[in-house]
This record gives C-alpha cells, structure tokens and sequence, in this order.
C-alpha cells in the first residue's frame, strides 16, 4: 500500500498520454470504418440525438467554437452532415446527419456503452465495501480536480 501518490501520478499521466489530442478516452477499438476524429464521431452522435447549434456543441464538448466549426465544415465535406436553415430564423443553421453518418453515430453511441461495460467489469471486482472507498475517492479526486486553477 505504499507509494499510492506515486501510482496516481503514474495513471493520471498515462491517461493524458492515451488522450492526447482526443477529447475522450474510450476503451476498445472504433468499428466504424470510417477516418473519423473521436471529437467528429461524438457530434455526429450528439446530433442525432437532438438539434444542437454550433455554440451548443461548443459547450457539451468543452472545445472553442472555431474547432467545431472546423470539424462540422469537414463532416459536411464528407457528405456525413447537411445544413439545414432553420424554418422561422435563416440566420440559424442546423446540421443533419446523412444516411452514411447514422452508422456511424450508432457505432459512437455502442463504443461509449462499452466502455462503460468495461468500467462495470472493472468495479465488480470489488466488494461493495470497497466500492464505498472507490467511491469516496473518486469524489475527493474529482473535488480536487474542480478547485485546480
Ligand atoms: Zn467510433
Ligand atoms: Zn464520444
């Protein structure tokens, strides 16, 4: 049980070296097929749950609205998105997905589903006592995370 600092340092930064450059870590490989960004994929499955703007988009993903208008201008070049101008404001432009995006935001939605089975699997190796700790922890970490400046 020593050294615990030291191991939490180590994971921390080896989940920053897995994430580099993605907004998202997810486990398992992506079945899609297509050369997508996960940051691409997770709009993709964020629209077609619901009609989302750019500056929406720019907050569930925490990027600056620039990047997301960067990779919906590269979705839509890709055929995967169409514009689409909203009926009573055409100042406002929407995004739907094509028939050759739906797959894919499908996949995107089963490789979260997964990884979070792989989440489960890895919990359920504890009892629940020690589920209580993990979860202690979990929150302290998580209150540290938010008071970072
Ligand atoms: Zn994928
Ligand atoms: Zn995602």
């Amino acid at each position: 049980m020593t050294n615990l600092n030291k191991q939490l340092d180590d994971l921390v930064n080896h989940i920053l070296l897995k994430a580099e450059n993605q907004h998202e870590l997810l486990f398992g490989a992506c079945q899609s097929g297509v050369n997508l960004t996960n940051t691409q994929e997770h709009i993709l499955m964020l629209l077609s749950q619901e009609r989302l703007t750019n500056s929406d988009l720019s907050k569930r993903l925490n990027v600056s609205q620039a990047a997301i208008t960067k990779a919906i201008k590269s979705l839509v070049k890709q055929d995967m998105l169409a514009p689409v101008k909203k009926v009573d404001d055409a100042r406002v432009t929407f995004f739907e997905l094509t028939d050759l995006a739906k797959p894919v935001a499908e996949e995107h939605t089963h490789h979260h589903k997964a990884t979070l089975a792989v989440y489960d699997e890895l919990v359920n190796q504890f009892s629940d006592e020690e589920k209580q700790v993990i979860e202690r922890f979990l929150i302290a970490f998580s209150d540290q995370l938010e008071g970072m400046k």
